[in-house]
Parts: C-alpha cells; structure tokens; sequence
C-alpha cells in the first residue's frame, strides 16, 4: 500500500500533512511516532472512515482513494481498532459470523454458505486459542482475548493486507506474546501487516519495515536497526 501527498486537517489542526509514504506487501510494516503525529488519521484515511482533503492512497496498484470502508475491505484490506470493536452482548462465534459481509446470494445459498461460516469461524478461534469461549459473550473475555476475537473478526474477510492498531495495547505479557506469533505465522503464510503500536520492544522484534511520523508526515523509515539509532527519530520523540 501506498500514499502520495496524504493530507487532512480537522479544523486548523493538520492531522496528515502531505504524507507520501510505501508499505512493503509482504512485510510485517509498522508505523510508529509520537501522541498526535497523525498514525490513527492515516488508518483512517486508508481505510475509508474518513476522507483525506487531498492525496492519494493506492492498493496493489489500484486507487482506493475516497472509496467507502466496505470496498477497501473488498480489496483485500482489514483492520483492527485501538479500543477493539466487538459486540459485547453476542457471543464469541456469533461475533465471528456477524464480522463477514453480508451475502449477496438468495437466502437459500447464503443459508448453505453459513455452516461452511461458522467452520471457518471456529477455525480460527481455534488459530486463536479460545475456540473454548465459543459460547461464552464476548464481554465476558479479558481484554486481551477480546483482542483476539477481534482479530478472528477481521481474519473471516481473509484480508491480503492486515492493520492493527495497538494490538498489544493494555494486553496481559502472554497474550501480547501469542499475539505476536499469531502475527509471525499469518506473515509467514503471506499476509502483509501494518502495525501501529506504542510498545517498542514489540515494534523492533516483530516488524521488518518501520516507517516513523512526525506532525503528520514520514520523517524517517528503514530496518528496526537503524530506526533506533536515528537521530531525526530520537529528535521526534523527545520534542528536540
Ligand atoms: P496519533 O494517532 O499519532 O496519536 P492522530 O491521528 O490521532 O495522531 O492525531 C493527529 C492530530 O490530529 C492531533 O493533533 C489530533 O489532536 C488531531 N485530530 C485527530 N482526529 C481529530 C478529530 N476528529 N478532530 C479534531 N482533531 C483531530
């Protein structure tokens, strides 16, 4: 994924500020800066939930600018939210089911398709380790297997390129470990990720490309090891 000239202001405060950026399909990419430099609006602006003043962001070669969230999901782009999106009241697997676009197909055949749904859905709770709370509502889960749940959600699409955002945020240490080879083996069996996340540890061991904002813009991207050693990027952080 790719943008060029990405901007958005939300009054006068600009959010993104003409940001011309690549991620690399294949990678697990993160994209990491200080509070407010812009990461949440990007993720927004890519994914459709708002619309960039001007710029252009392209997917495999396609332009997605200005298309709605559900077209973008069609492309092959899925997401997480920082404050995770699930259904509290409904459980696990009722989650799963409700997270994959409604069927075009007669009733008929999208009846025959939603037993293939809910083996697809267990699945992957499976993938994630709480196929046992199946049952269970999803508020009755700790947040770290809420987290979890919610990436099953965003997995039923079968998304080429995932987002997440702050996916260890708040989670227990195993959970954030079971996360991160969750992330490792999904990359590995070619699913592109693009990473938003305050905790560095986890940014430098799990990710291959690191892109860095600040106010609203990329000022510096390349490999863990050379990130943490940049100047422009150390300048970023302690507002020097
Ligand atoms: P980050 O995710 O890096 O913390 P954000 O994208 O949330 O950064 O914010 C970038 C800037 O845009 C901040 O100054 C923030 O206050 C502002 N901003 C973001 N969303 C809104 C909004 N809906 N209304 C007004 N200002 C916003």
């Amino acid at each position: 994924m790719a943008t060029v000239g990405l901007s958005k202001a939300f009054g006068g405060v600009t959010a993104l500020d003409s940001a011309t950026v690549t991620f690399h399909h294949g990678k697990v990419n993160a994209l990491i800066g200080p509070n407010g430099s812009g990461k949440t609006t990007f993720f927004n602006c890519v994914t459709g939930m708002i619309r960039p003043d001007a710029g252009r962001t392209t997917y495999r070669g396609r332009d997605i600018t200005r298309k709605p969230p559900h077209r973008i999901a069609r492309a092959g782009i899925g997401r997480s939210f920082q404050l995770c999106r699930v259904f509290p009241r409904m459980t696990v697997l009722d989650n799963l089911l409700a997270a994959v676009q409604p069927s075009s197909l007669a009733g008929q055949l999208a009846r025959a398709g939603r037993r293939e749904e809910t083996e697809r859905a267990r699945g992957w709770l499976s993938r994630m380790g709480i196929e046992h709370l199946e049952r269970a509502e999803a508020r009755q889960l700790s947040w770290g297997q809420q987290k979890l749940l919610e990436l099953a959600g965003v997995l039923m699409s079968e998304p080429e390129l995932i987002l997440l955002d702050e996916p260890a945020g708040g989670v227990n240490p195993a959970l954030i470990n079971r996360i991160c080879d969750l992330v490792r083996e999904l990359n590995a069996e070619g699913r592109t990720f693009l990473i938003v996340e305050h905790n560095m540890d986890l940014v430098m061991s799990l990710s291959d490309h690191v892109v860095v904002f600040d106010r609203g813009r990329p000022i510096a991207e390349g490999p863990p090891s050379v990130i943490q050693s940049d100047e422009r990027v150390l300048g970023a952080y302690l507002g020097v």
